[in-house]
């Protein structure tokens, strides 16, 4: 079973592709863990890689690709995989199907975890962290014990930058840019599958394993 998955920053498809991941014992696959391990390792994907990212480039999409389909030929790939954070980009996903058409295998589902945009900010915006112990928060679904204070340390809560509502409309607005297109590119090849995920998070589970089958 071989998986995309699609959705905002913030929409919750890392948590669901590790669900998944687990219940159908496949390798969830992310580039940051992939671009992690190869430079570990010091392969030469790897250290090409590493010339972008030390000088705070974007990795080229050919030789991200190249690393995702490296990847997804080990043995643990067998039965399948999860990707989570690729392709991001039309390139990208055009990239990864040529690269698969090669060995003979297509993708089987795209997954997209939809949520409004401003579901996505309400979100964020009641994170909060705690700066000096690392710890966080949510004002609605993890409150600390005295509001505004860190439950571990005593310490101020914080929003961090990342959370604020402008952030996170920039981001998503870099998503509806880039990555939203990819929604045509598999409805198209009719591998698309939208889930609501305003929903509780087991429930968006749940509407993913009815797709994907028991
Ligand atoms: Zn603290």
């Amino acid at each position: 079973m071989k998986i995309i998955m699609l959705g905002a920053p913030g929409a919750g498809k890392g948590t669901q592709a590790k669900q998944i991941a687990g219940k159908y014992n496949i390798p969830h696959i992310s580039t940051g863990d992939i671009f992690r391990a190869n430079i570990k390792n010091n392969t030469e994907l790897g250290q090409k890689a590493k010339t972008y990212m030390d000088q705070g480039l974007l990795v080229p999409d050919e030789l991200t690709c190249d690393l995702v389909v490296d990847r997804i030929q080990q043995d643990d790939c067998v039965n399948g995989f999860v990707l989570d954070g690729f392709p991001r980009t039309i390139p990208q996903a055009e990239a990864l199907e040529n690269a698969l058409a090669k060995l003979n295998e297509s993708m089987d589902f795209a997954i997209d975890v939809d949520v409004p945009d401003e579901n996505i900010v309400n979100r964020m915006s009641g994170r909060r962290a705690c700066l000096k112990c690392g710890a966080t928060y949510h004002i609605v679904s993890i409150p600390p014990k005295k509001e505004g204070v860190c439950d571990n340390c005593g310490s101020e809560l914080v929003i961090r930058d990342d959370d604020k509502p402008e952030t996170v409309q920039k981001r998503l607005n870099v998503y509806h840019e880039q990555t939203q297109p990819l929604i045509d590119f598999y409805s198209k090849k009719g591998i698309l599958k939208s889930v609501d995920g305003t929903q509780p998070m087991d429930k968006v589970f749940e509407d993913i394993v009815n797709i994907l089958g028991a």
